[in-house]
């Protein structure tokens, strides 16, 4: 066998459960990132000779990339687990998510965790000790897509000639301005590069004014006298929101300052210093936290915004919901009063979590508003009521609800690259891989940016070698 060598454990088949072993050596190897299917939370550990690991690397903090994680610690896995420092400052609150929800309340994998977290600067070479037969650096860069989130740059010298391999794992690219990251750039080069698919056929539209059409709903959502109901997943979404809303509230509290939209007058009465923006979900709460202590990571138009004193995911109006007592008392006065409000809440598909109550206390109003910005699966409660906009019913905890309620989409939020960014991102190398494999996709995302792929090389006239493993 030829090594460097891959082997993909997970996100083979759909956008899910992302695990890749890079082989220096037969008894050498290197694991990118241990996540968990969708929706799944398990404590079954990947199938694979632990002994012969010498590090996991973690790319980012998603559920899909490292919800296995804690069955990999449980299961005896002792090596270094490598990230970037944001990263390492959510992954336990992920993890210890991941165990509350798995019912295993171990507190000593949680210890185990920390004490095998090893922190990297992004942009630095690190050499990977004690690795006999070949010899590994690896270095993390921004990936734009969560706060924290790097692709992997490997190099793999093996022989006396030393010669060396480079093998880039592009975990999850971010789309280009994404709030408060760093945008995302090429690496230097790659022989092999591992490439997220998510988006391999698809174009987002309308990324560049998506604040303005949200302000927009907001201004008509507000005009009824009811809540602004945003279901948000709390890693990423939750911050981007509250980003833009804090943009969009100081503005509209300048003096002088006209309400937009098709009803100003309707709107005069609302006073835009008081309106309460909600944060109600206790995981997003700490995971904000932790966006606020890495402010050294933030981009130049977040570090503007701080430099004239304004506090973008900490500001005055932003009231965060703990206990599940308060939580009741906010969906009970919201729903009893006519004081508007902007409510986050998750689950970000409405699949449970706090937006549940909110749903039920407020579908059957008309004054009430939900706000869509993010994919909704299809069979989702988020998807039916979505789909059922203004008619129909939706099934919430057994229950039958009619949809009364405004139901809105904004789009232009989506967490990945599209196509024309998963392009750029091997374009935009000094020198192309000569070997690239799709994975983190539905099939026919990975086919048609296959195909996309094909014609760039065919166009520079330059060989790949195209592998989508899953695709028979
Ligand atoms: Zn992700």
């Amino acid at each position: 066998m030829d090594y460097p060598h891959i082997v993909h454990h997970g996100a083979i088949e759909r956008v899910t459960g992302s695990c890749h072993q890079l082989f220096m050596a037969p008894h050498e190897s290197l694991l990118i990132d241990c996540g968990a299917d969708s929706g799944e939370l398990s404590m079954t550990a990947p199938d694979m000779d632990l002994g012969v690991i010498k590090a996991l690397v973690i790319t980012h903090v998603h559920n899909d990339h490292v919800g296995r994680l804690p069955a990999l610690l449980a299961a005896g896995y002792r090596g270094p687990v490598l990230c970037t420092e944001p990263s390492a400052r959510l992954l336990p609150l992920v993890i210890d998510d991941v165990l509350r929800h798995c019912a295993v309340a171990d507190k000593a994998l949680l210890r185990q965790l920390e004490r095998q977290l090893v922190v990297l600067a992004f942009d630095q070479w690190f050499e990977l000790p004690g690795t006999a037969l070949s010899c590994c650096r690896l270095r993390l860069q921004r990936a734009g897509h969560i706060l924290g989130s790097a692709y992997v740059e490997c190099d793999v010298r093996h022989g006396e000639d030393g010669r060396a391999t480079r093998v880039v794992f592009s975990g999850d690219l971010g789309a280009c301005q994404t709030p408060i990251l760093r945008d995302l750039r090429a690496p230097e080069y790659a022989d092999i590069l591992v490439l997220e698919s998510t988006y391999g056929d698809r174009l987002h539209k309308d990324r560049g004014n998506r604040q303005q059409r949200l302000e927009k709903l907001i201004d008509q959502a507000l005009v009824d006298g009811g809540t602004v109901l945003l279901p948000a997943f709390s890693i990423g979404r939750t911050q981007e929101l509250l980003y833009e809303l804090e943009d969009i509230l100081q503005r509209k509290a300048l003096p002088g300052q006209l309400p937009a939209g098709d009803c100003p007058q309707a709107l005069a009465h609302i006073d835009w210093q008081q309106l309460p923006v909600i944060l109600d979900s206790p995981l997003a709460s700490r995971f904000t936290q932790v966006y606020q202590a890495c402010k050294a990571h933030w981009d130049d138009d977040a570090q503007q915004r701080l430099a004239e004193g304004r506090a973008p995911l900490a500001f005055a109006q932003l009231i965060t919901i703990d206990s599940h007592a308060q939580h009741q008392q906010v969906v009970n006065y919201l729903s009893s009063t006519l004081r508007p409000a902007i409510v986050i809440a998750g689950h970000g598909m409405c699949v449970g979590g706090r937006i549940v109550n909110y749903l039920k206390a407020m579908l059957q109003e008309p004054r009430h508003h939900v706000l869509f910005v993010g994919y909704q699966a299809r069979g989702t409660p988020g998807s039916l009521i979505q789909q059922a906009a203004g008619q129909g019913e939706v099934s919430l905890d057994g229950q039958r609800f009619a949809i009364r309620a405004g139901v809105s989409t904004v789009a232009g939020y989506s967490a990945h690259a599209d196509q024309s960014g998963l392009l750029a991102f091997v374009r935009d190398m000094q020198r192309w891989p000569s070997e690239i494999r799709l994975v983190h996709g539905e099939i026919p995302a990975k086919r048609a940016l296959g195909k996309a792929l094909e014609q760039l090389y065919a166009t520079g006239d330059r060989p790949l070698q195209l592998l989508i493993p899953g695709d028979s």
